[in-house]
This record gives C-alpha cells, structure tokens and sequence, in this order.
C-alpha cells in the first residue's frame, strides 16, 4: 500500500513539498492539512497594506488546486502530534495516521512588546496588512509620525525595510511625504545587518538609501512598549525613550506554533519551539518527521547585544522543500541517499520606484558568493517574480528543470546537494 505523507502547512514550505513529492512520486498518498484555505504569497504583503495589490491577486484556494494534482486536502489547523503513534490530530477532532510528517506551519508571531498587538500591525499576514491598509486610508486623511520598526529576537527584517522605503514612496505620490516623518527603529546592530552579519555592503546600502529618502534609523535598541501615539525603546544603557507617531509598523518575532510544542522536547526546540531539525531537514530523533520553512530552528548566525534571528528566505525555503521531498522518497524506496539544501538565497527588497537585490550562498557565513544591485529594474523583476512564483503555484511544479538550469547558469547555485551524513546543524557543510 502506498505510504502516506502528511504536510502540515499550506504556505510556500508545505505547497512547495507537496508538489515536489507529487512530481516524484505520482502514486503517493499526501495530504495537506492547513488552517487558512488559500495559498497566500508572502512576499507580497507589504504591497497588500499598502493597496498596490488586491487579495485576490496573491493568493489561491488550495481546495481546488491540491485536487487537481491528486493531493488530499483538510483545511483545518493541526492541533497535536504524537510522534510515537506517528498520528496528527486536527483542530476539528480529525486524526490523521502518517508514514511521514513534514512541519511547515510557518511561525507563530510573538507581539513582544507592551501594547504592540493592539496599536501598530504587522505585515506578517495577509488579514494584518489588509488591517493595516485600513488604518493607512484613515492616516491619509490627517498624516503625521510613522514609526516602522522590530522588535528584540526578529528575524525576518526584510518585510520592515520594504515597507518603510514603498510607504515613503506612496507618501510622495499623494503629496503627503513632507507631512510624515519616517523612523526606522530596529533590535539589529546597525541597519542592514538584517539578522545576517550584514550581506556585502547591505549595510552601506541600506544606510545611504535612508539617508537619500529621509529616513531616521536607530539601531541597537529595544522597543519595549507601543502607545497609540508613540513608541518607547530602551538603548544598551537602559535609557527610555520616545519616538511620537500616528501609525506604527513593528515586525513581531517568530516562535514555533503550539502543534510543534505538542509533538515534545524532541521535536521542538525548547528555546522557541520550532522543529528540532539536522542539515537533510529531518529531525533527529523521530526520523520520519521533517521540517520545511520558518518553523524549522536554525541558529542565529551571530550574538548581538539585542537577540536577532536568522530569517529563512523563499528560495531556502524551496530548496529545504525539494531536499525533503527527495529524502522522503529515497527512504520509501530504500535509498541510501539524502539530501540538504544548499540554503542560497536571492532577496528583493521593493522600494517602489526601485529595489534593492541580494544573492548570497550560502545565506549563514561564511559566503562563496555574494552579489547586490540596487536599480529600478529590480522593481520590475520583483512583480515579475510573483506572477512567476504565483504561475508555479497554478501549474503544481514548484521546480522546473529550466529554473534549476538558469539560477545554476547566472549564479553558479545548485538547490541540494546529496549528503552523506545528515548529522549536523541545518546549513553545515555535508
Ligand atoms: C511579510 C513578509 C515578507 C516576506 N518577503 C520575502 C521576500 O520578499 N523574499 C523572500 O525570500 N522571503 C520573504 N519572506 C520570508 C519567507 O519567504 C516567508 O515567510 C514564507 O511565507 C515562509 O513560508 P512558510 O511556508 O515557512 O510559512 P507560511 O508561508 O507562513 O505558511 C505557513 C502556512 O501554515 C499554516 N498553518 C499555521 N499554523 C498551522 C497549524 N497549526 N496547522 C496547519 N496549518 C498551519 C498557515 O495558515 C500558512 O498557510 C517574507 C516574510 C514575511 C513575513
């Protein structure tokens, strides 16, 4: 009887492994069980706050789609694991049996700061950036201070750079700019560290554009408290202070959802309870369960005086994805090959008339390569990507050979590479 692969978790980790075990195994039995009924695309949710695009232009029911590649459906979320009866139950009473189980849920957000939750938003999900593109209609109308900012143990900072350099350029377009003084508060070093150690000059980069579009910046500090017309932090020294705003934008941190917690210490790690994982992806103990995305538990890639977190990036996310899909169809058939991502990352920072790229591989230091470019094309190839990324969604192959071929040919990047021993931290060389 054919094995059973149970994916928990419908964004682009869970769709992305799901597709991949399909395209390798067309008689596997895998289901999908997801909370929210769409596929959402990340990535454009600062453009949902900000009204560039519509809910409808970046996300996708997954009832229909996962039928059509034969993968079952439960939209409901995973409530528990029970790894020795290798066993999901959902939040509706469902229990699922699995051969295999890949965690993809995606963080659970952690409003760490007094107040946060209740007077700034986030742009982490596709109801938070439609709530803040609300409050941004109103703010229109009778503009002032803007604070964006993350708070200690973030480690998705991307999201916050593009929202305060598109926010400035919709504030221009509307004539508003010179009403709305923009301050960028962050627990990184220095901005542009970007929970990375900086990659090349991102730290220049970042610094000069802010400096060109009036943005303030203030790193190294705590944010502590969100009122509804100020946000208050903390410097290394423990001195308050205020920054005065009207709308806030402050980046939640990330921790594993209660379901990874559920499955015990072996599973989550006890720290933020993301899935305990070696460098296949593949957690350590309970050899058929895999994590897949942000809710996997990499190490920060340095200490800083205030805890930031290493971020897990879409094109890490889709190599995790197809390394785990290949190892769990190499133990189905009795190979003795395994898989780790290569962990590379190509990052476009939208800035609205223009964008900033990164490509670094490996993302966590040391690098072999890293090249930037920061132009108005760059724009451009951020929309085109989504439609791209969006298309493969659409189609049910999230890795087509002719993606493999060019990213191989302009980058010289190789998704996963065949590992012979799997012990190790996620992202350590095979
Ligand atoms: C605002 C934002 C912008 C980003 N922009 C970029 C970018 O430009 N480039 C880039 O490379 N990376 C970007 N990232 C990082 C990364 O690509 C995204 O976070 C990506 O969506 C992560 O994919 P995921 O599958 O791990 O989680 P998600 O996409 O969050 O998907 C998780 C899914 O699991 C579901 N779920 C949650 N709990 C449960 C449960 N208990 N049971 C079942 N299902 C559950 C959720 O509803 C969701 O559908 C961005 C991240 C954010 C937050």
């Amino acid at each position: 009887m054919s094995k059973h692969v149970v994916v928990l978790g419908g964004g682009i980790g869970g769709i992305a492994t799901a597709y991949n075990l399909r395209k390798l195994d067309k008689n596997l039995r895998i289901t999908v069980v997801s909370g929210r009924p769409y596929f959402g695309f990340t990535p454009a949710y600062p453009h949902l706050a900000l009204g560039w695009r519509k809910f409808d232009d970046i996300t996708m029911p997954l009832a229909p789609l996962l039928s059509k590649h034969g993968i079952e459906f439960v939209n409901e979320n995973g409530e528990s694991i029970d790894p020795d009866a290798n066993k999901l139950k959902t939040a509706g009473g469902k229990e699922i049996q699995y051969d295999y189980l890949v965690i993809a849920t995606g963080p659970k957000l952690v409003f760490g700061a007094e107040g946060q939750e209740q007077y700034s938003t986030s742009v982490c999900t596709a109801e938070h950036a439609m709530e803040l593109n609300k409050r941004l209609e109103d703010f229109y109308k009778n503009p002032g201070p803007v604070v964006v900012g993350a708070i200690p143990g973030v480690s998705c900072f991307g999201p916050a750079y593009e929202f305060a350099f598109m926010l400035h350029h919709e504030l221009k377009k509307r004539g508003l700019r010179h009403k709305v003084p923009i301050t960028y508060i962050t627990s990184e070093p220095y901005v542009g560290h970007l929970g990375l150690g900086g990659v090349g000059p991102s730290r220049r980069l970042m610094e000069d554009t802010m400096a060109e579009r009036s943005i303030k910046y203030i790193a190294n500090v705590k944010i502590t408290k969100v009122e509804p017309d100020k946000v208050i932090y903390e410097d290394l020294e423990g001195k308050t202070y205020e920054a005065p705003c009207k709308l806030s934008m402050i980046m939640p941190r990330f921790m594993g959802p209660e379901v990874v917690a559920s499955a015990g210490d072996k599973v989550a790690n006890p720290a933020n309870k993301m899935v305990i994982v070696n460098r296949c992806f593949q957690n350590p103990t309970y050899k058929n369960i895999f994590g897949v995305g942000v809710v996997t538990a990499i190490p920060p890639v340095e200490q800083t005086p205030i805890p930031t977190g290493a971020p897990k990036t879409g094109m890490m996310i889709e190599q995790m994805a197809l390394a785990v899909a290949h190892n769990i169809v190499s133990d189905i058939r009795n190979s003795a090959d395994r898989y780790a991502p290569e962990l590379s990352a190509i990052c476009i920072a939208d800035m609205g008339s223009d964008a900033m790229g990164f490509y670094a591989s490996p993302v966590l230091p040391p690098r072999s390569v890293v090249k930037y470019k920061k132009a108005v094309w760059m724009h451009w190839i951020k929309s085109a990507f989504e439609k791209y990324f969006m298309w493969k969604v659409k189609t049910g192959d999230v890795a087509p050979f002719f993606e493999e071929t060019a990213l191989k040919f302009m980058f010289g990047a190789h998704p996963i590479h065949i590992c012979k021993d799997c012990a190790g931290s996620p992202g350590s060389a095979c």
